[in-house]
């Protein structure tokens, strides 16, 4: 918290191309896009990543990434949009304030799908099996 880049952001110590503000949640510019106006959504609230914010702020912010959505397509011409969420080092988290990026897409920028593998046989259920068992 104390040396938190997006917490100085939200409290204006450090500036940023803010496009959404309101009591809860900021959206502002990446400072390094993927493509020109890639946005990074933030609660306002320092939480770590997403298994730490409350289920109640996670219910407003599926709307306004939706609203951000729209108005990113809209404003760059974007062809599609991807929305992700790094969790945690190896997932690629750098900055540790819970963040969704909301990134325009065009069918020539270049960028491509993770590769997949099929699962072997027999193996698909007994992943689901493994989720499951922390779901009920
Ligand atoms: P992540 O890997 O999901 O933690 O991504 C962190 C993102 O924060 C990166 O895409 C950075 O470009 C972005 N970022 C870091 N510092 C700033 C800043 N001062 N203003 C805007 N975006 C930033
Ligand atoms: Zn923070």
């Amino acid at each position: 918290m104390f040396d938190c880049v997006f917490c100085k952001i939200i409290k204006k110590e450090i500036p940023a191309d803010v496009v959404y503000e309101d009591e809860n949640f900021l959206g502002f510019l990446d400072i390094t896009p993927i493509n020109p106006g890639h946005i990074l959504l933030v609660p306002k609230e320092h939480h770590e990543n997403l298994y730490d914010m409350p289920d109640a702020l996670l219910a407003k912010i599926a709307p306004l990434i939706k609203k951000l959505a729209i108005a990113v397509k809209k404003g760059v011409n974007a062809e599609g949009i991807n929305i992700g969420m790094n969790n945690e080092r190896p997932a690629g988290q750098l900055v540790f304030h819970a963040h969704f990026h909301i990134m325009p897409r065009f069918s020539n920028d270049g960028f491509r799908h993770w590769r997949g593998a099929p699962y072997k046989k027999g193996e698909s259920s007994e992943v689901a099996s493994k989720i499951k068992k922390f779901l009920t």
